[in-house]
């Protein structure tokens, strides 16, 4: 199939799949389960499905219809045989994790990681569990950095802040020969622009809280992979550690999913002329976008992306918080705000001030700001930034 088919074949999947109205007697989008539990006839009944609690309606901390239509989607989306929806990107991040280390285990992380991911590792060594970020995204340099008791790749590709792109295939073949887990956070390029399953990654992970849900109103995080591997975190750390969905929240995903390819167009056609604009501004260094033609991975990213998200930075050649500070000030379109993925324009920085060495240590230059690029029409983003860059 071709790109354009894959995204017509993904649109089907997010606008009508299993939302036939005739199951819900006409009903134009399925009804919200709002139920906690599922009652039955008889009691043999009850034990028969605690048997297959990840298939059987019992308790919706396991399992409930309207959690389900949204896994279902996002299962086909992947190209991957199951997925589980959590309460968080974080708590699905945190049982891929936990499910695939014991004591004693190395996680190596591929380049820059979301700041929760990284301090989530840093916790994890209290159960003895170690890691290391190999700065690069050379293959040579990736296993050069495995260690013999590395059990777990963990990637984002693109990278967190400088949007750098990873050969998943040759990393995850490279993982696979040696019985690594390979885990990709797959947030930024959502599963219509990049599907790391079928590059041979074991599992994908997302925030639903940004470009799957879309609207800046609600919290969600996914687990996708191979049915193997989700019987065992289905029992464990699903329904033990409790981070299940909400229905509410999954029919708002629902509900954002349906939007998510034509949101998707509009987010990679705004991204792509404000980068275009920013790449020549005199006071920006340099601009963090893969579908910028100067990006040194531009080429590359063509063979894992077949699109480009909204989210970018850039680097402003005066790099001292004061200037980081007015600059983000002067905002008007874009907001002040954490997160990203969602209709509205956000910017925000790294630098904080007070942590500007701790930023050098984890090579972040203090000059960065960090966009996300909403709907909003394009003359609205780029003159905000032209008025915002100019006030410096
Ligand atoms: C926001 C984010 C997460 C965490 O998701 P939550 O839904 O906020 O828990 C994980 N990964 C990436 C790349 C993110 O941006």
């Amino acid at each position: 199939m071709d790109k354009r088919e894959e995204f017509l074949r993904d649109q089907r999947i997010c606008m009508n799949m299993n939302e036939e109205s005739e199951q819900f007697e006409g009903a134009v989008i399925p009804p919200t389960f709002g139920n906690t539990l599922f009652t039955f006839k008889d009691f043999e009944s009850l034990i028969d499905a605690e048997k297959s609690q990840q298939t059987k309606y019992v308790y919706c901390r396991g399992t409930n219809p309207t959690v389900e239509a949204a896994e279902k989607k996002l299962a086909a989306l992947e190209r991957g045989e199951v997925c589980k929806c959590f309460s968080s990107g974080m708590a699905a991040i945190s049982a891929s994790l936990t499910a695939s280390v014991k004591t004693g285990d190395h996680v190596l992380c591929i380049s820059h990681l979301y700041t929760s991911t990284m301090d989530l590792l840093k916790y994890l060594s209290k159960f003895g569990v170690e890691h290391s970020v190999v700065y690069s995204i050379d293959l040579e340099d990736i296993e050069a950095a495995i260690m013999d008791h590395t059990t777990v790749i963990y990637i984002e590709n693109p990278t967190d802040t400088y949007l750098r792109i990873i050969d998943i295939k040759a990393v995850s073949a490279l993982a696979r020969s040696k019985g690594i887990r390979t885990i990709l956070d797959n947030s930024w390029a959502t599963p219509l622009f990049q599907k790391p399953l079928t590059h041979g990654i074991d599992i994908v992970v997302h925030s639903a809280s940004k470009y799957l849900g879309g609207h800046s109103d609600l919290l969600g995080g996914a687990l996708i992979t191979s049915r193997e591997i989700m019987d065992s975190i289905f029992k464990k750390e699903y329904l033990l550690m409790g981070g299940a969905l909400g229905p509410y929240a999954a029919a708002l995903l629902l509900r954002g999913l349906r939007s998510l390819p034509l949101r998707m167009l509009g987010h990679q056609e705004n991204a792509k002329k404000v980068a275009g604009y920013l790449a020549s501004h005199p006071e920006v260094a340099a601009v963090h976008y893969p579908g910028l033609p100067s990006h040194p991975d531009y080429e590359k990213a063509s063979m894992f992306l077949t699109g480009f998200s909204g989210l970018m930075s850039i680097e402003l050649k005066n790099e001292s918080f004061e200037q980081v500070k007015k600059v983000i000030n002067a905002f008007s379109v874009f907001q002040i705000g954490v997160s990203w993925g969602s209709y509205e324009s956000l910017v925000l920085s790294p630098n904080y001030g007070y942590n500007v060495e701790k930023l050098k240590q984890e090579r972040i230059s203090p000059g960065i700001i960090r966009l996300s690029v909403g709907l909003e029409h394009e003359d609205f983003l780029i003159n905000d930034l032209h008025q915002a860059l100019q006030e410096s």
